[in-house]
C-alpha cells in the first residue's frame, strides 16, 4: 500500500515537477512484496526510497543526466543501493540532476527541467535537484544524492527539507560515478532530522571496495538522536554573513541564535579568514579532478557513441563533442588547464595549499566549538533561467557549502524561515565524524 501509494502521487504531480527520469514500478513493487512477504526487520524495510541517477541500481539506467550515458544500463548495484535493499527500502526510480553533477539548479541536465515544489518557476537547487524536489513534492519519503561543492545541502535548502552530507568517508562510493574524488559524498535527504538519521544510519560504514571509506563506528544516528543540546558551543563566523547574503536570510539566523541560546547553547562570533577562498579552490580542484574522472567517457566503453568518425581518435573526440553538455566541458578545459605543465605550479598546485589552509582554519575552530552554523545558501531559489548565461553568479550559489566538501567535515541543512515565499536553510557543520553531534542540533532546533 505505501508503494503504490508513493507511485500515485508520482503519476499524480511529476508531470509538473519533473524530479525523475526513471521509475520503475515494476521494480518497486517487487521491492515492496518482500515486505508483504515477511521481511519486515530492516531500518528501511517497505520505505520508498528515490536514487540520484549517478549512483548504480543494478537494471536501472545511469545517466549523469548527460546524453553521453544515453542507453547505459548499470549492470551492478553500488554498495550503498546494496545495504538500502539489504535493509528493506524500495528503490522506486532515479532523480535528475545537473550533469555528472556539475550545476547548482538541475538546469545543466541534458533530459529534463526539475521545478521547485514550493514555487513551479523557480529552481529546485542542484546538482541533487530531483533528490530535493521529489522529497519535497512527497513523491518518496527519503532519496539518496551526492555532494561535492554543496549539492544535497543546497537543495534541500531551496526545497525546504532537510539534507546531510557526512564525514568524508562515512559512506561508500563504490558505483558512484565520480567528480571530484577527493571531495564527493554521498548524502541523504528526508523531510526531517528524524527521516535523515534513519537513512544515513542504514547506508554508512566502512566497505573493501572504497578504499576512502573510514572505519570508524558512527553509532545508531537514529536510535540515538537526542534534543539535549545545553551546554553545547556553537560558532557563527562573521565572513558568512557578509557581502551578498539577503536580509532574510541574514534575520532568520539571528533568530535561530536566539532559539539556539534558549535551547541552552552558548553561540560565539568567529572569523574564518580563508573563506574568501574557498570558491577559487574548488573549482580549480574539483575541476582538475573532473577532467581526469571524465577521460573514460570515450565513446566505446558506455552509453552514447558518434555514428560517423574518420579513425579512432575521431571517433573519441566527436563522441565526447556531441554527448557532454557546454557545463562539463567548461569544467574538463578548465581542469586539463590547470593541470599542465605550465599553469599547475600557479593554479592547481596553489589550490592544494588553500585547502590545507581552510582545513587547518575548520579544525582550530572545532577544537573550541562543537558546531558551526551559517545560511546554507545567500539568497532563496532564484527563477528557472535567471542565472543559465552567468556563470559566476551559478557559482556563487556555492559559497558557505563549498568549504565544507574542502575540509571534508558533516554538514546538515535544515528548514529556517521564508524569503520571497521560498524556503531558506540552516547550515549546521562539525568536526570529523560528528554527525550525532550536528543532527542532534538539527534535531533540537526543528
Ligand atoms: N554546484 C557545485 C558545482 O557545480 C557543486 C556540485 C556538487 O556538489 N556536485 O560544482
Amino acid at each position: 500500500d505505501v508503494a503504490e501509494s508513493f507511485l500515485g502521487r508520482i503519476g499524480a504531480v511529476d508531470e509538473s515537477v519533473g524530479a525523475f527520469l526513471a521509475v520503475d514500478r515494476e521494480s518497486a513493487l517487487a521491492g515492496a512484496k518482500r515486505y508483504d512477504d515477511g521481511e519486515k526487520d530492516g531500518l528501511l524495510a517497505g520505505i520508498p526510497v528515490g536514487i540520484k541517477d549517478n549512483i548504480s541500481v543494478k537494471g536501472m539506467q545511469n545517466t549523469c543526466a548527460s546524453k553521453i550515458l544515453e542507453g547505459y544500463i548499470a549492470p551492478y548495484d553500488a554498495t550503498v543501493t546494496e545495504k538500502i535493499k539489504r535493509q528493506g527500502g524500495v528503490i522506486v526510480g532515479k532523480l535528475n540532476m545537473d550533469e555528472f553533477a556539475m550545476g547548482s539548479s538541475t538546469e545543466h541536465s541534458a533530459y529534463k527541467l526539475t521545478r521547485n515544489p514550493f514555487g513551479l518557476d523557480r529552481v529546485p537547487g542542484g546538482s541533487s535537484g530531483g533528490s530535493a524536489a521529489s522529497v519535497a513534492a512527497m513523491e518518496v519519503p527519503v532519496s539518496l544524492g551526492t555532494d561535492t561543492g554543496g549539492s544535497v545541502r543546497q537543495p534541500a535548502a531551496y526545497c525546504g527539507i532537510a539534507g546531510l552530507k557526512p564525514t568524508y568517508g562515512s559512506i561508500s562510493r563504490y558505483g558512484v560515478t565520480a567528480f571530484g574524488s577527493t571531495l564527493d559524498q554521498v548524502g541523504t535527504l528526508g523531510r526531517d532530522v528524524k527521516d535523515l538519521a534513519l537513512i544515513t544510519s542504514a547506508i554508512t560504514g566502512k566497505d573493501d571496495r572504497d578504499f576512502t571509506t573510514h572505519s570508524r563506528d558512527l553509532g545508531d544516528l537514529y536510535a540515538n538522536l537526542s534534543k539535549d543540546i545545553r551546554g553545547k558551543r556553537i560558532a557563527l563566523p562573521d565572513e558568512f554573513l557578509g557581502e551578498g547574503l539577503n536580509e532574510d536570510a541574514r534575520k532568520s539566523i539571528e533568530e535561530s541564535v536566539k532559539v539556539f541560546e534558549a535551547l541552552g547553547a552558548k553561540v560565539e562570533r568567529v572569523s574564518l579568514k580563508m573563506a574568501d577562498f574557498s570558491l577559487a579552490a574548488y573549482y580549480i580542484i574539483s575541476s582538475a579532478e573532473a577532467s581526469s574522472n571524465l577521460a573514460r567517457f570515450d565513446g566505446i566503453r558506455y552509453g552514447f557513441r558518434a555514428k560517423e568518425a574518420l579513425d579512432l581518435i575521431d571517433l573519441y573526440k566527436e563522441s565526447r563533442s556531441q554527448g557532454f553538455g557546454p557545463e562539463v566541458k567548461r569544467r574538463i578545459m578548465l581542469g586539463t588547464y590547470v593541470l599542465s605543465a605550465g599553469y599547475y605550479d600557479a593554479y592547481y598546485k596553489k589550490a592544494l595549499k588553500v585547502r590545507k589552509l581552510i582545513q587547518d582554519e575548520y579544525n582550530s575552530i572545532f577544537s573550541n566549538f562543537d558546531a558551526m552554523i551559517s545560511p546554507t545558501t545567500p539568497t532563496p531559489a532564484f527563477r528557472l533561467g535567471d542565472k543559465t548565461e552567468d556563470v559566476m553568479a551559478m557559482y556563487l550559489n556555492d559559497i558557505y557549502t563549498v568549504p565544507v566538501n574542502i575540509a571534508g567535515i558533516p554538514a546538515v541543512s535544515i528548514p529556517c524561515g521564508l524569503s520571497e515565499g521560498m524556503p531558506l536553510g540552516l547550515q549546521i557543520m562539525g568536526a570529523h565524524f560528528s554527525e550525532q553531534t550536528i543532527l542532534d542540533i538539527a534535531y533540537a532546533y526543528e
